[in-house]
């Protein structure tokens, strides 16, 4: 904003909020993005002393929610599941090492063919599900399950205020009640096995983050997954973007105004546990050993019979 002044210390602002009806100079953007942040962890129940494992991929919403939840004095853990996916995979682990390098954080990387057995890819080859529901189930699990190995009990994660205003949206949309009644930035633990989850970044916007990162000088991986196709939560942020662009702070009063007339959600007892893996589900068997032992199937259908019979 030309010859703008910056709506907090009055010197020359260089970046323009409008949905804040906001100026800003650097030091002061920072302040104000530290300060959300700071917000929304005044609204999470967790201890101080707890170590925040955070899940992080090398895109711009993570490594920004891991680089201020260091600034704000938390301790944290980076954590991350290599997918397998090529090229991408290698790419987001060398964004996080360099990031965590440069700000002394430790982390670590596991890989989904080491815990799961398979990688996305080839999971993909064997199911006719839509990818990424399937990835984002395995993911979640896989993430919960290496939580407790971590000996942490808190997961952090990167969706900002655009991923949940464009779900609340989704959600309306198609009346899903039970989906709508659960979104809440934290989630308690509803079972032994279950962390606690937080999004500290629910009150930043996708085009704040990357300002933050811009003048932090976080290098992000800007590729999105090559296995992302058109998803419809995107369709949704589109139309909240296109509100937020006639009438600045819509998108914050929808998903906000919605929050606020909500009760913080309380653990629940429906889980049941699974008499396969010993994680939460609901009913007796998982959905990811539901998806493994699919996938095993497969294979063994596959494999030649090993009895002598095949060809020699
Ligand atoms: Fe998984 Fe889809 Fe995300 Fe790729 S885009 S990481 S396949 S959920
Ligand atoms: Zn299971």
């Amino acid at each position: 904003p030309r010859g703008a002044k910056c709506t907090r210390c009055r010197e020359q602002a260089t970046i323009a909020l409008p949905s804040h009806h906001a100026n800003f100079c650097e030091d002061c953007f920072r302040f104000f993005f530290r300060r959300s942040v700071q917000r929304a962890m005044k609204k999470f129940p967790v201890d101080p002393r707890e170590t925040i494992l955070v899940a992080v991929s090398g895109g711009k919403d993570s490594l920004a929610a891991w680089a201020v939840l260091q600034d704000l004095g938390w301790k944290t853990k980076g954590i991350h599941v290599d997918l397998g996916i090529e090229g991408f995979s290698e790419a987001s682990a060398a964004a996080i090492d360099a990031f965590a390098a440069r700000r002394g954080l430790s982390w670590v990387r596991y890989s989904l063919k080491e815990v799961f057995g398979y990688t996305i890819p080839e999971i993909q080859k064997r199911t006719r599900r839509k990818i990424c529901s399937v990835c984002g189930t395995v993911k979640r699990q896989v993430l919960n399950r290496l939580t407790f190995q971590e000996e942490c009990r808190v997961v952090a994660t990167g969706h900002n205020l655009d991923d949940e205003a464009g779900r609340l949206l989704g959600n309306l949309v198609r009346n899903r009640r039970e989906y709508i009644e659960k979104q809440y930035p934290y989630l308690p633990s509803s079972h032994p096995r279950l962390p606690v989850k937080i999004k500290p970044l629910y009150r930043v916007s996708a085009d704040e983050i990357r300002t933050f990162c811009r003048v932090e000088g976080i290098e992000y991986l800007a590729d999105s997954c090559p296995l992302s196709r058109g998803a419809t939560s995107h369709t949704f942020q589109e139309v909240l973007q296109f509100l937020e662009k006639k009438m600045p702070g819509t998108k914050r009063d929808f998903l906000f105004s919605y929050l606020e007339s909500k009760e913080p959600p309380k653990p629940v007892d429906d889980f049941g546990t699974c008499d396969q893996c010993g994680q939460p589900c609901y009913g007796t068997r998982c959905s990811v050993c539901n998806l493994l032992n699919q996938l095993r199937e497969k294979d063994a259908a596959r494999r030649p019979p090993s009895d002598g019979e095949g060809p020699r």
